[in-house]
């Protein structure tokens, strides 16, 4: 029997609203989702934007992540927030983005050492992987996703904490979307490659998300397919409403 999975919509903020900013997001977004059934929602602002956003979800059903960590305790690591600083603040945090693989170099082996140090720490790691067009265009969107899977999840020995979002690069931030088909696809690689290295029953107990352009428009048919257990929100995340609308829609499938 497949163990029930909780969807989560979460937002990532990326590098957007300066405290006072977020703290009123915050606000709208609360007021706007209200007290969402069956799902879990987080937002993840800005480093600096924490404790304004932790103040103002309180008492609400809304969890709170970062972006990124470093993976040590403290240190000489100018610039770095660690998972300690973290820990008793935010319950998720978003490890290895494509942004971050990107602009900042950052290899499967420093992104499993963050899933590693958040695991360490009580926090919820979400293991971002996904191919690039090129990648794509030239088949290898399945190895990549079975590489970066594989990388992300060495030396853990208990996965279900894990949750991993499926961002096909090309979707991100583009307005193109992936088709409900791809992100089937690209999610049940990710599911079959976690089965291969962990067992079947620790791949159907982590929560697999869809991320890429996801909308008002497209949440609907991406949430239907088989395995897809939430999105990662980038720019719709900005707008409260439209958030709150992806989260009824995650309710509604629930
Ligand atoms: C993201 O950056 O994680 C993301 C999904 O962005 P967008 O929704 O804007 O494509």
């Amino acid at each position: 029997m497949t163990p029930a999975r909780t969807p989560l919509i979460a937002g990532n903020w990326k590098m957007n609203t300066t405290p006072a900013e977020a703290r009123r997001l915050a606000s709208d977004v609360i007021h706007a989702v209200g007290d969402p059934a069956g799902v879990d929602v987080a937002v993840c602002p800005p480093f600096v934007s924490l404790h304004a956003v932790a103040e103002a979800l309180r008492g609400s059903a809304i969890a709170l992540g970062a972006q990124n960590l470093y993976p040590a305790p403290s240190g000489a690591y100018t610039g770095e927030i660690s998972p300690t600083m973290l820990q008793n603040l935010c319950r998720y945090v978003i490890i290895g983005h494509s942004e971050r693989r990107a602009y900042f170099m950052e290899s499967d082996e420093f992104i499993n050492d963050k899933v590693r140090a958040a695991l360490e720490h009580g926090l919820t790691p979400i293991l971002c992987v996904g191919e690039s067009l090129e990648q794509r265009e030239a088949g290898r969107a399945t190895d990549i996703l079975r590489a970066q899977t594989t990388a992300g999840i060495a030396h853990i020995d208990d996965v279900a904490p894990i949750v991993i979002a499926y961002e096909p690069v090309w979707a991100i931030g583009t307005g193109v979307a992936a088709t409900p088909d791809d992100a089937r696809e690209g999610i049940s690689v990710i599911r079959e490659t976690i089965a291969d290295a962990r067992g079947h029953g620790a791949a159907e107990s982590v929560r697999i998300l869809y991320g890429g352009s996801m909308n008002p428009q497209n949440v609907e048919s991406l949430l239907a397919q088989p395995g897809v257990d939430g999105g990662l929100i980038g720019g719709a995340s900005l707008n409260a409403e439209q958030f709150a609308s992806l989260v009824r829609a995650a309710a509604q499938q629930g």
